[in-house]
């Protein structure tokens, strides 16, 4: 297993500069599975930090999994393709994982996306959808009425859900997607997904706690993103709101303690399960600056990385690098 942290030089930077604008782009010549983060807050927000958004892509694919505030506006600013979007992955309903979707699908609408966007996720998913193309059946009407049928299909506009039970809920073109159960009370049920495609696989937690579940599934996984909760930090701020009399803050800071994964809770992933790399996301508190990223790291396992958004990771296809920028 090689693990590369690299930064985009210059030549790159133009390449892709160039490629956007034309036919071809980064993606077309990578095979493999390509991670981007879109999003690595949660909501308590953070400058520079979107809420939750992992895009994946293979040279056929792109699905989204979760679309946290901003998370949109920041995969445009990292490039990613959004007219190749298929899905959005859903992994609960929690706002910082939804509030962005109607922004995907005016974004991928617009990128020329052929077929309608499909929203995938657990029950209750048909109730999410349907609000949102009630709330933005003007917008909709208002953006064909503009610019035309011809450029923006009115069908390819609504939303489609998808309510899927776990399981292997995917499988084409050589990517199999599956959907596991993970715990996030009271929300039941909350899902994490694996992505599994030319011999390389991810896997997203979504918002849980450590789980037997989540061991198995990552166990020989190249990359896991999980949440992450750093308990010191969060029960230090709880003092601080209570010592000044922020007792509504206070209550909330406790109330989030039990249903994200911790510190302690995460070395049992890197004890028990064999990881290529272990990727922290949905940071909770989502450090704002190095020292905060630094008193972060002091508290994780050795190894794991603190994401950061528009930070890609590819996995290249029959092989076992690890590639980070
Ligand atoms: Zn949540
Ligand atoms: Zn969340």
């Amino acid at each position: 297993m090689r693990i590369i942290f690299r930064s985009l030089s210059f030549l790159g930077f133009l390449f892709l500069s160039v490629a956007s604008k034309g036919q071809l782009t980064s993606s077309d010549i990578f095979d493999g599975l390509k991670v981007t983060l879109c999003g690595t807050s949660s909501p308590l927000v953070a400058p520079g930090r979107a809420q939750a958004c992992v895009a994946i892509e293979t040279p056929g694919h792109l699905y989204i999994v979760d679309a946290g505030s901003g998370s949109a506006a920041t995969a445009t600013l990292a490039r990613v393709p959004t007219a190749k979007l298929r899905g959005i992955l859903l992994t609960h309903f929690h706002s910082d994982h939804i509030s962005d979707i109607a922004d995907f699908n005016l974004n991928s609408w617009v990128a020329g996306r052929p077929a309608p966007l499909q929203i995938i996720g657990p029950e209750g998913v048909e109730r999410v959808v349907e609000g949102l193309n009630i709330a933005y059946e003007l917008d909709s009407r208002y953006r064909v009425a503009h610019h035309g049928e011809e450029l923006l299909d009115p069908i390819l506009g609504v939303l489609q859900p998808r309510q899927i039970t776990e399981g292997i809920i995917l499988e084409e073109d050589g990517l199999r997607i599956t959907a596991f159960e993970v715990s996030h009370p009271p929300i039941e049920p909350a899902f994490g997904y694996r992505f599994d495609y030319g011999g390389r696989s991810v896997v997203i937690s979504g918002d849980s706690l450590v789980t037997d579940t989540i061991i198995e599934i990552s166990d020989g996984a190249d990359l896991v993103l999980h949440d992450a909760m750093s308990l010191q930090l969060v029960q230090t701020m709880e003092n601080l709101a209570s010592r000044t009399g922020n007792t509504r803050l206070a209550t909330i800071l406790h109330d989030i303690q039990d249903y994200h994964a911790t510190n302690e809770d995460l070395q049992r992933v890197v004890a028990e399960a064999d990881i290529g790399q272990l990727a922290l996301y949905h940071l909770v508190p989502a450090p704002r600056n190095a020292m905060a990223v630094s008193t972060f790291t002091g508290l994780i396992p050795e190894g794991a990385l603190i994401t950061e958004d528009g930070m890609v990771i590819s996995l290249p296809a029959g092989s076992e690098d690890i590639n980070i920028d």
